[in-house]
């Protein structure tokens, strides 16, 4: 369990209904934290707000879709107007998608980028006048697919890489301002997302197990902890910064024995 307080600090977490998003948000609300979760599943966010019903005070459960920028501009509104200030961002809502280039048609491709990089920038923007105010931080979920190539995952290692370099502007540009702007890189994580590669193939796990030094994938609580590491002042001089939790996964050339 994550020791940090983050008592009277307001924060913002889209696709925070499940996974690693879910994670954050729950460690958020036991710090003390008042939280907006965006989330586009009803269903998701019915769920995550049955099971943290004792901090019902202290959520704020909104249906948005991350890539449609008016309804995200409205809930940063409402929300910061409810809360009066915004210290916390964190744009971590994705979608997967299958396919090498010559395989994806125009909607498959702008599905992803439309959430992925599309959601992130839509975020942060809407954010960022708010976190100039408080000296706030915000950290993206990216992705290692997004510091280098990965089989069948065109648009998603893309639009990943596009979520990495949209942080280190921000960080260039909102640094002076007081802004922090720092990513977090999972590599594979027991959540929704991976469940139905998980589930097409048996051996995925086992293949997992023997590339990653540590043997096995992570959980979202190992995701979650960096990320609000991360976004808390125990992070002060961290700006810019894009950290791989991966279990040592892209240390590893894979070079045979
Ligand atoms: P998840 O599917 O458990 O959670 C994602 C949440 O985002 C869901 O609740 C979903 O409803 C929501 N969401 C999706 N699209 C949305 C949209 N357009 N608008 C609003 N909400 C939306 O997945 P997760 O594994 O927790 O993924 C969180 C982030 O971590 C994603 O950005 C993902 O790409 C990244 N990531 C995951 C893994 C992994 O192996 N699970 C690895 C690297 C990076």
């Amino acid at each position: 369990m994550s020791d940090a307080d983050f008592t009277g600090r307001a924060a913002i977490v889209s696709g925070g209904a499940s996974g690693i998003g879910a994670s954050v948000t729950r460690r958020l609300l036991e710090g003390g934290a008042q939280v907006a979760v965006l989330d586009y599943s009803a269903e998701n966010l019915a769920r995550f707000a049955a099971s943290v019903a004792q901090r019902a005070d202290q959520l704020l459960a909104v249906e948005v879709d991350v890539s449609d920028s008016a309804a995200v501009n409205a809930a940063v509104a409402d929300f910061t107007a409810q809360s009066g200030r915004l210290d916390i961002a964190v744009a971590n809502a994705g979608i997967g998608g299958v396919g090498g280039v010559a395989e994806l048609d125009d909607a498959s491709w702008r599905a992803v980028q439309s959430v992925v990089v599309d959601g992130v920038f839509h975020l942060c923007r809407a954010s960022l006048p708010h976190l100039v105010s408080t000296g706030g931080s915000i950290v993206t979920t990216s992705s290692i697919s997004g510091l280098g190539g990965d089989r069948r995952m065109a648009a998603y290692a893309a639009a990943k890489g596009a979520v990495i370099n949209l942080t280190r502007s921000m960080a260039v540009d909102y640094g002076r301002r007081g802004v922090r702007v720092n990513s977090v890189a999972p590599g594979p994580v027991a959540t929704p997302i991976l469940r139905p590669a998980l589930d097409r193939s048996t051996e995925l796990s086992e293949t997992y197990a023997q590339r990653i030094p540590l043997g096995r994938i992570a959980e979202p609580d190992e995701i979650a902890e960096v990320i609000l590491f991360l976004a808390s002042e125990r992070a002060s001089f961290i700006n810019g910064a894009v950290l791989p939790v991966d279990g040592g996964l892209t240390a590893w050339t894979a070079q045979p024995d």
